[in-house]
């Protein structure tokens, strides 16, 4: 048996269970959490905006010890540290041999059915299979994973500090560094100071941009933000996002603007503060029937590159050990993501302060 917050119908508060876990099979890794990340994606399955089966086990952004494994793992073992991998590719879809292992068709029809890769899920209640969210199920004391999705790192990183790694490290700095390729010397501007945008921000000092905009709405958020590397931050409570930054690049818009909250009209300001020839990211996750609008003439006449990112446009076995390993050079910030650490049974009230966007990053450690 295993404790686990288990979302029963959408909208209301995750349940808190005991469910059986059976053990791995084939490929498969059992894994004892040790701390998983409260994300936006996790939220937005429990309002209902991400239809999936139900029961489900919800959480991907998680790091734990290997228990067991499965017959076939090679690449793990009992006792390794790892960190969840909510997009474990299959290495043989066109978007794999593509190179491009964060749009894995096989690991997206595994987001649908909330299963493993067989089709099936290790956890029930009373018989019946209960779900897990992105072949994670992170909020659970142990869970089992493909083996892809757990990805071996070193020791001597704290896991709650190891599990933000897993999807808002990867997708913040990675959006910078994979997707943007911002340049030295460029002027950025960033959407959102939630777990994703402060790791836009360091991903963007990192990159040495040398005007870095914050946006957001809580002011102690954007004054930590200048720890990260903001250069300037504007309350959008107070003033308009888009005019704000006009002001502060001489009336042309910043070469790369990152969207890290899921909002079309957010994701439109995004695209207007862009300066011609420049690059629009959106990063935050929108409820798939939004649409965004964007002026038609400026497409061709401003000739900007608007484009998204999944998963940080990651390859997780290679990026999160070299994330893991900036962190231990000091040039990555985890310790400040974390703004509150909740026991499993607190999990509800982790989801209202991320509701109200007072954590920066909500974080569930579990217990020995
Ligand atoms: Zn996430
Ligand atoms: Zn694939």
């Amino acid at each position: 048996m295993v404790k686990a917050a288990v979302l029963h119908h959408y909208g209301e508060p995750l349940a808190i269970e005991e469910l059986d876990l059976a053990a791995p099979r084939f490929g498969e890794v059992k894994v004892k959490m040790k701390a998983a990340g409260l994300c936006h994606s996790d939220w937005h399955v429990v309002q209902g905006q991400l239809p999936l089966p139900l029961p489900l086990v919800l959480g991907h952004e998680g790091a734990g010890i290997v228990e067991e494994v499965g017959e076939g793992v090679t690449s793990v073992q009992a006792g390794d540290h790892v960190v969840l991998n909510w997009v474990p590719s299959c290495g043989r879809c066109p978007y794999c041999r593509l190179g491009r292992p964060d749009l894995c068709e096989a690991a997206a029809r595994l987001t649908a059915t909330g299963t493993l890769p067989d089709g099936t899920t290790r956890f029930s209640l009373g018989g019946k299979p209960v779900y897990q969210f992105l072949t994670a199920g992170a909020f659970s004391e142990r869970t089992i994973v493909p083996e892809q999705a757990a990805i071996p790192i070193r020791r001597d990183v704290p896991f709650e500090l190891a599990a933000l790694v897993s999807c808002s490290v990867m997708t913040g700095v990675g959006a910078v560094i994979h997707a943007a390729r911002v340049r030295p010397g460029s002027t950025v501007a960033v959407i959102g100071a939630g777990g994703v945008g402060f790791n836009i921000i360091q991903g963007a000092a990192l990159a040495g941009a040398k005007q870095i905009i914050a946006i957001d709405i809580v002011e102690e958020k954007l004054t930590m933000t200048k720890t990260f590397g903001a250069t300037h931050t504007v309350n959008a409570g107070d003033e308009d996002a888009v005019s704000a930054v006009l002001d502060l690049t001489d009336g042309l818009g910043v070469d790369y603007a990152f969207e890290a909250i899921g909002r079309p009209e957010t994701m439109a300001d995004a695209y207007n503060m862009t300066r011609k020839a420049g690059m629009t990211v959106i990063v935050g996750i929108a409820a798939p029937h939004e649409t965004v609008e964007i002026n038609a003439f400026s497409l061709p006449s401003q000739a900007k590159t608007l484009t998204g990112v999944w998963l940080g446009q990651g390859n997780p076995p290679v990026d999160y050990p070299k994330l893991l390993d900036l962190y231990a050079a000091g040039k990555l910030k985890l310790e400040p993501l974390i703004s509150a650490v909740y026991a499993l049974e607190q999990i509800n009230d982790g989801f209202a302060a991320l509701k109200s966007g007072q954590n920066i990053r909500g974080l569930i450690r579990f217990e020995e």
